[in-house]
């Protein structure tokens, strides 16, 4: 049993003011493995007034000196990759090449914006005048608890190379993974107060955070009902925000694809992360000509996908994060089956031997329409619907008629075809016969899914901001 009390601000893991503890629980076996203290408003407090106060010196840094940061973090994250990874596996139960994965780009991150930072020019001449690149102050990082490392470690790269001070406020479910992330970039050694990280509520620490004058920049990963609540609260003070937020991303099967190497790659973008993950391809959307087959294929490949322990390397799909999360994506079975689409694999319930831990059963629905909730809502578990389209400008349709507007996915054989298909898209990314991220190319939605961009050049871009200089 672990009991996390403390905060990290200004330098040091200092206990906090808050009083309410929230249990922690093995998704996996349902015990409980954690305490944590959760901070409160007079701690997000004294977190932006240690970011405020170190915001000065560090905004002055160098180009050379954020680069050699950037570098000592990348090294102490690295040197916790198989900590992060075990937590997260304990903590919400991703699947152990998934957590794998997120342990090392927890690290990459920081040397991609070292990257980015390093060929970017941060003054340069703009007619008579000469246009600075500044930091745009402290910010505000918001995270969600599907990709803590991940998303705590890309967010804080870019604020860095940047020349932004931060308050950290991961998603309260991922006290553990959060410790860990505290605990490695703190052996960085960098100045007192650049980052403060601090675990509480949205409703108060959140809140502090996104309505605090001090605050000059919000970038929230999460939700877009919470996302919508942080820019209405942030437009009071004018701040900066960068919004990365909810999906419900098309996977399109084009009628030459090769379907041996199309439907893998389609179920793993549907069940990734167990399903929740804000990029995962939920809407797989099939040829009329080869529904048939494809329904059959989908059948068996997902007949076969392990559920279980995930720390066992051959699991593909583990257990959700939270009961509540495990109702809500019965609810959406259940919803898919009243308003009359047909289950072709899993359904309601465990899967058979698992009915200890939050386990839900991979599934597919087919004879599936836009107007149904299971493809206009997004479920954030292994639930995947299948649309059949009579002609690619159907397909399109279908896939833009949603709210969102994360991610696409494109399979075929036609790259040139491909690439005509992805401009017609509403998606912020197109990734075509792949399912792996461009992590130096911008990341971020379009309509619903979000406002502006992680990762490359206009990451770094949203923690600056431009002042022009002009000499008569
Ligand atoms: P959430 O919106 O419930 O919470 C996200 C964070 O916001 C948490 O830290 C939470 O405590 C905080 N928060 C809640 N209310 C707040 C408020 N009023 N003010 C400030 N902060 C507040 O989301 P979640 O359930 O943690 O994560 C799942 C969601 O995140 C899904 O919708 C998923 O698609 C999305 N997501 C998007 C991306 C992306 O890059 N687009 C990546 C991962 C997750």
């Amino acid at each position: 049993m672990w009991n996390i009390n403390q905060a990290y601000i200004d330098g040091a893991f200092v206990p906090v003011q808050g009083t309410e503890v929230v249990e922690c629980i093995n998704p996996t076996t349902e015990a409980v493995i954690g305490t944590v203290t959760l901070a409160n408003r007079d701690d997000a407090k004294r977190a932006i007034a240690a970011a405020q106060r170190a915001q000065v010196e560090f905004g002055r840094t160098t180009k050379a000196e954020r680069i050699d940061m950037l570098k000592r973090l990348q090294a102490a994250v690295l040197a916790s990759a198989e900590e992060i990874r075990d937590s997260a596996i304990e903590e919400y139960g991703a699947p152990f090449a998934r957590a794998q994965w997120v342990s090392q780009y927890a690290s990459q991150c920081f040397a991609n914006a070292a990257r980015t930072l390093e060929d970017y020019e941060l003054v340069r001449p703009v007619g008579g005048a000469r246009v600075f690149m500044e930091p745009v102050g402290v910010a505000g990082l918001i995270a969600p608890w599907n990709s803590t490392a991940g998303t705590i470690c890309s967010k804080l790269a870019s604020a860095i190379a940047a020349g932004c001070t931060s308050v950290i406020k991961p998603s309260e479910l991922s006290a553990l993974q959060a410790q860990i992330v505290a605990q490695a970039l703190d052996r960085a050694g960098l100045p007192n107060g650049v980052f403060n990280i601090l675990l509480g509520r949205g409703s108060d620490v959140g809140d502090e955070i996104s309505t605090s004058p001090h605050i000059a920049k919000i970038s929230f990963t999460g939700s877009t009902s919470t996302g919508k609540l942080i820019a209405r609260a942030g437009i009071e003070t004018m701040k900066r925000v960068s919004l990365a937020l909810t999906g419900k991303s098309a996977a399109i099967v084009l009628d030459d694809a090769d379907l041996d190497t199309a439907l893998p790659m389609a179920l793993n973008a549907a069940f990734m992360n167990n399903g929740q993950a804000c990029v995962a391809g939920t809407r797989l959307l099939v040829p009329r000509s080869r529904l048939k087959d494809v329904i059959e294929r989908v059948k068996t490949l997902v007949d076969a996908i392990v559920v279980g322990n995930p720390n066992d390397p051959t699991t593909v799909v583990g257990p959700l994060v939270s009961l509540a999360q495990y109702n809500r994506v019965q609810h959406f079975i259940r919803r898919g089956l009243e308003q009359g689409a047909t289950l072709i694999a899993g359904g309601e319930g465990k899967p058979v031997g698992l009915e200890k831990g939050f386990f839900v059963r991979p599934t597919v629905f087919a004879d599936v329409s836009n107007e149904m909730d299971i493809a206009r809502e997004e479920i954030f578990g292994p639930v995947l619907s299948i649309l059949a389209y009579d002609n690619e400008d159907h397909a399109i349709e279908i896939a833009n008629a949603t709210i969102y507007g994360l991610q696409a996915y494109v399979f075929t054989q036609r790259q040139d075809g491909a690439q005509h298909l992805a401009s017609r898209l509403l998606a912020g990314t197109v990734l075509i016969n792949r399912i792996a991220p461009e992590l130096l190319a911008p990341f971020g939605g379009v309509k619903q899914s979000g406002i502006g961009r992680e990762f490359g050049v206009l990451g770094l871009e949203a923690f600056l901001e431009t002042k022009t200089v002009a000499v008569g």
